[in-house]
């Protein structure tokens, strides 16, 4: 039986430090139905002034502390549709710590619906190196459902007029919003791989106390997806975008203490980034295996795989079991490629 070796599909990660800035609901303009700003970040809203100079005072303490460098990132928001003035301060001032050699580069959140090259190409000029677009699906009939407020053709563009004003792209997607299948989650992939985004963070819909969402899903109008359906479409998304060599920066909200008890239902679990890339290493390994004709006799893997392989709480072993893989035989190597035979 012949061997085969593979690598590992994953770009390598950057070690960028980034540094975030909340400014929960600025711009927006609505309230989405599943969004809970306050209580992700754990920041009030604020007027822009106070924020502006809450942060002012922030950065001049990192820079006296002689803090190692980061990206400056203002998050929480629809940054693009503040007043100018603002767009304007908060990039100048990032700039300004940028001279002083303490922020490496600015990034901000919006909306697709809420850019244009002109205005772009303008904060680029002051200072504005990459734009993460909130786009949550490409999905016209999830966008609809959900309220967002622009259609699948917006989402495109939006991500296209990143890219002309010159800037990085980042692209949010948000897995089973209401009238969101798998399927159409699988679409939103492909789609996002063939806009060609610089990174990509997929948060799982979640029910948070305080929403919209969270009285439909009391009325029963939607159920979200459990953590055993996200961590699989995950698995299935990282390994779509990784073969693209698009970083995903993020799969799963982050478990942060102003969560506690806000959150009512979804795909919420410390471990589920974690479950999530198991996922993708059984999906890799599976479709090597089957060049074995399903079934292998042994498995030598580089041993940073180790924590993820067998699954959160061994979940993966009877997958594993199915190709013939076990603990006796499946072997961990310092090297850095995966030899199946
Ligand atoms: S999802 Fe984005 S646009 Fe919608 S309310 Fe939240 S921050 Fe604003």
């Amino acid at each position: 039986m012949s061997d085969i070796i593979f690598y590992h599909p994953e770009p390598a990660p950057r070690t960028r430090h980034i540094r975030p800035v909340f400014i929960p609901f600025a711009g927006c303009p609505g309230r989405c139905v599943f969004c809970a700003q306050t209580a992700q970040t754990g920041v009030g809203p604020a007027a822009l002034s106070e924020r502006y100079s809450q942060l002012q005072k922030e950065l001049q303490l990192a820079y006296e502390a002689g803090e190692s460098p980061f990206e400056l990132a203002y998050y929480g928001g629809t940054f693009t549709a503040l007043d100018d003035m603002w767009q304007e301060k908060f990039i100048a001032l990032g700039r300004q710590y940028r001279h002083k050699g303490l922020v490496t580069s600015i990034r901000c959140s919006t909306r697709p619906d809420c850019v244009d090259v002109a205005g772009l190409q303008r904060l680029h000029r002051m200072g504005l190196d990459t734009v993460e677009l909130g786009i949550q699906s490409f999905s016209n009939d999830a966008l609809t459902r959900s309220g967002r407020g622009y259609t699948a053709h917006t989402a495109v563009t939006g991500c296209r007029i990143v890219r002309e004003a010159g800037l990085g792209l980042g692209i949010q997607l948000m897995p089973g919003l209401p009238g969101h299948s798998e399927g159409a989650f699988l679409r939103d992939v492909r789609t996002a791989c063939s806009l060609g985004p610089d990174m990509v963070r997929l948060y799982p819909c979640l029910v948070f106390e305080g929403t919209l969402l969270a009285s439909w899903w009391r009325d029963g109008r939607y159920r979200p997806w459990g953590v055993a359906r996200a961590s699989v479409m995950l698995g299935m998304a990282l390994n779509t975008f990784w073969k693209h060599g698009i970083r995903v920066i993020r799969a799963g909200v982050a478990h942060v203490p102003s969560l506690a008890g806000k959150v009512l239902a979804g795909a919420y679990h410390p471990a589920l980034g974690s479950m999530a890339r198991g996922e993708a290493l059984a999906g890799l390994v599976s479709f090597h295996t089957l060049m074995l004709g399903g079934k292998a006799t042994e498995l030598y893997a580089p041993r940073r795989f180790q924590g993820e392989f067998w699954g959160h709480r061994n979940t993966l072993v009877p997958r594993w079991a199915r190709h013939g893989l076990g603990r006796s035989n499946v072997h961990w190597w310092d090297k850095s490629f995966f030899l199946l035979s």
